[in-house]
C-alpha cells in the first residue's frame, strides 16, 4: 500500500502508560505511514493493534541503527517513514537524532508529532521551579562516573530531571544528596498509569525512604536548583508552633512561624488553636 502522507520522516510521540494519551494526529500518521521504524516491533505492534492499524514495521534501535539508517533515509525520498520509541517521545533518552540529522541532510521533510514525555510530565507533578531545567537522562551506572556526572551539574542553577530505575533509586538519591547538598526533590513514578505518584521530600529523606523498599515501575527524579528553600515538614511546623506557644498567644505564634518557615499563617493559626484546645 502506498503512503497517504507526503514523503519524509515523521517523529511520533506515543503514550508513556495510558493509551488514551495517543493523540489523534499521532494515530493518523501511524495509520498513513508506509513504514514504522520502531525500537521494539512487539511493543509498537501492540500500539498499532490498539488503534486498529496494520503497517509494516522495521526495528530501529541502538544495536542496529547504523546498519538500518541508510535504507530508511533512502525510502524517505518517496515514502512517509514514522519513527516511534517504546514509549514517549523518540530521541529523548531514545534513538533517533542521527536519523533526523541525516534525513534533513538528504533533503527530506522532517515533521514532529509531539506528545507524551516522561521528563516533562514529571516536571508538571514535582512542584519545583520549571523556568529553567536540565534534562540529565540516566546517570552512569558505575559509582565513579556517576559521581563525576553529578559534580558536573552541581553548580547549575536549574531544576534537574533524571530518569532512574527502582533498584538503583535509593543509591542514586544518596549520591545526589552527597554531591548536590540535601536539596528538595520529587520522585515521580508510574506517570499516567494506575499507581501514578509523586513523593516529595529532601534528597536525604527520600534516599532513606527508598532504601527500605525499592519501588516498582518507571521513575523520574526531579531535583530543585541550588539555593531553593526546602519546604518545612508538618512535623517541623508543629514543633516550632509548640515552642512559640510557650511564649506567645496563638495569633502571634502563627504569624512568627509563618514568617520564619514561609508557611500559610491561617493554617498555622488553626493548628495553634487546635493545640491549645
Ligand atoms: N522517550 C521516553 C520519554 O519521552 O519519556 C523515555 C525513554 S527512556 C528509555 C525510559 C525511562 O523514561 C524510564 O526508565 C523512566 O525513567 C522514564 N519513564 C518512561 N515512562 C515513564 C512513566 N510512565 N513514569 C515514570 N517514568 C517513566
Amino acid at each position: 500500500m502506498t503512503s497517504v502522507l507526503a514523503p519524509g520522516l515523521y517523529i511520533v510521540a506515543t503514550p508513556i502508560g495510558n493509551l488514551g494519551d495517543l493523540s489523534p494526529r499521532a494515530a493518523a500518521v501511524l495509520a498513513g505511514a508506509a513504514v514504522v521504524a520502531a525500537e521494539d516491533t512487539r511493543v509498537t505492534g501492540g500500539l498499532l493493534r490498539h488503534i486498529g492499524v496494520k503497517r509494516p514495521m522495521i526495528a530501529y534501535h541502538d544495536h542496529n541503527a547504523d546498519r538500518v539508517r541508510p535504507g530508511l533515509i533512502a525510502r524517505m525520498a518517496g515514502e512517509a517513514v514514522a519513527l516511534v520509541s517504546d514509549a514517549g517521545t523518540p530521541l529523548i533518552s531514545d534513538p533517533g537524532y542521527k536519523l533526523v540529522r541525516e534525513a534533513r541532510a538528504a533533503g527530506h521533510e522532517v515533521v514532529t508529532i509531539p506528545g507524551p514525555c516522561a521528563a516533562i510530565a514529571a516536571l508538571t507533578l514535582a512542584g519545583l521551579p520549571t523556568d529553567r531545567f536540565l534534562f540529565v537522562g540516566f546517570l552512569p551506572g558505575k559509582a565513579g562516573a556517576r559521581d563525576v556526572a553529578i559534580a558536573e551539574v552541581a553548580g547549575i542553577r536549574a531544576t534537574l530531571v533524571l530518569y532512574e530505575s527502582g533498584p538503583r533509586l535509593a543509591t542514586t538519591l544518596a549520591a545526589l544528596a552527597a554531591g548536590l547538598g540535601d536539596r528538595a526533590a520529587a520522585v515521580t513514578r508510574e506517570i499516567t498509569k494506575k499507581f501514578e505518584e509523586a513523593v516529595t521530600g529532601t534528597l536525604a529523606t527520600l534516599a532513606a525512604r527508598y532504601a527500605e523498599a525499592a519501588p516498582r515501575g518507571e521513575i523520574v527524579v526531579v531535583v530543585a536548583p541550588p539555593g531553593e528553600a526546602i519546604p518545612a515538614s508538618d512535623a517541623d511546623a508543629d514543633a516550632a508552633l509548640v515552642e512559640a506557644l510557650t511564649r506567645l498567644p496563638a495569633s502571634k505564634a502563627a504569624s512568627e512561624i509563618a514568617r520564619r518557615l514561609n508557611l500559610d499563617r491561617r493554617e498555622l493559626y488553626a493548628r495553634a488553636l487546635a493545640m491549645k484546645g
